[in-house]
């Protein structure tokens, strides 16, 4: 059945040893973030028979899935306070930014009689998670409070970056993130355990040196996934921008006319689309649709076929420029960026095979 996410283990295997050579090379531990492809468990399998240090995710669902891992688990998204039960059952770690939700994990966490560790993010100006890094009281009236819980364990701080305001990671903010550490070091005489430096903009750092010495932990996704470092968009060598793909088969393909007939009002999604002149061609339609990718982050694999649009499970594609025959029936290959990705990833309408 089509549509399929064709995952080549091998090449996982091979993004995700050169992404922890790299990562691990730099001093730091690595965290594979798998949230992008909803925490598969035959990458699972992968992940845990390598080196890597731990096993990140923003769904608790998906931590779920890992019981019984060596790795130690790290929730990603800050836990909402209905779940942390849930938080503490199935993961050792998690990132967090709010006292309520801290003292909540705690009592959690002395009902099932363990430790939870906490890494307490701090927003560096990109605008999502964390305490405000110029909020100097709130920062430490955090810590102070978290010292004092019986079942919490302040494990260190985060941050994280070119998620929302794609703010770039520097060594000048990077160092903020240092700085408020040692702070807290002293103030209270602890040792900081982690600080965990940001996701896969960071790796640029490592090529140029220019990773802060305390910077001891990466939260790497994209980057072991689709091969490329996210500051600036580059793909890393010797990496691989295809494990995954995603196939579909055509179910109507026609000549018509490329602009519709008629007066236009909004398309499907409420957009007034825009439509190019490009006289006669051949269309195809292949059964996936927005459900199932986001139809702007698909590249097809036969360079020739542009995509002309998309609604809920239809995908339209202009092959006149091809030197292929396709047929009805015929299938369609794309690579996959990071949205369409963790779309396939999450449709139930999505096959998946490995290779
Ligand atoms: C998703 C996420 C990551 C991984 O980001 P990539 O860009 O895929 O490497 C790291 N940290 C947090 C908090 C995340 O939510």
């Amino acid at each position: 059945m089509y549509p399929k996410l064709i995952i080549d283990l091998n090449k996982i295997k091979n993004n995700l040893n050169k992404i922890t050579d790299m990562v691990k090379g730099s001093g730091c531990s690595i965290m594979i973030v798998t949230k992008g492809y909803s925490a598969d468990l035959e990458i699972y399998k992968v992940l845990e028979n390598s080196n890597i240090d731990y096993l990140a995710d923003s769904r608790i669902q998906n931590l779920k899935k890992y019981q019984g891992s060596k790795k130690e688990r790290v929730l990603l998204r800050l836990p909402m306070n209905s779940e942390v039960d849930e938080v503490v059952k199935h993961s050792e770690i998690s990132l967090n930014s709010e006292i309520v939700t801290i003292r909540n994990l705690n009592e959690a966490a002395a009902k099932q009689n363990k430790k939870h560790k906490v890494l307490l993010m701090i927003d560096l100006g990109d605008l999502r998670e964390g305490i405000f890094f110029k909020d100097e009281e709130e920062i430490y009236s955090t810590v102070e409070e978290i010292l004092k819980l019986t079942n919490i364990e302040l494990f260190g701080l985060g941050v994280n970056l070119t998620c929302y305001g794609a703010v770039i990671p520097k060594r000048d903010n990077l160092s903020v993130l240092v700085e408020i550490a040692e702070k807290i070091e002293k103030k209270y005489n602890i040792k900081l355990e982690m600080i965990s430096g940001g996701n896969s903009s960071s790796i640029y750092l490592i090529g140029e040196k220019e990773l802060p010495e305390r910077i001891n932990n990466l939260r790497i996704g994209e980057a072991f996934l689709l091969g490329g470092e996210t500051a600036y968009g580059e793909m890393l060598e010797g990496f691989y921008d295809d494990a995954f793909t995603l196939e579909a088969e055509i179910i109507e393909l026609k000549e018509k006319q490329s602009v519709p007939i008629g007066e236009t009002g909004v398309d499907a999604f409420g957009n007034k689309p825009v439509y190019e002149d490009r006289g006669i061609i051949k269309r195809a339609i292949i059964a996936v649709g927005r459900q199932d990718v986001d139809s702007d982050n698909l590249h097809p694999i036969d360079s020739k076929i542009d995509i002309l649009g998309a609604s809920s499970d239809h995908l339209i594609l202009d092959l006149t420029k091809s030197d292929k025959e396709y047929q009805v029936g015929s299938i369609v290959s794309f690579k996959v960026s990071y949205s369409s990705l963790l779309r396939a990833s999450t449709s139930s309408y999505v096959e998946r095979e490995y290779r």
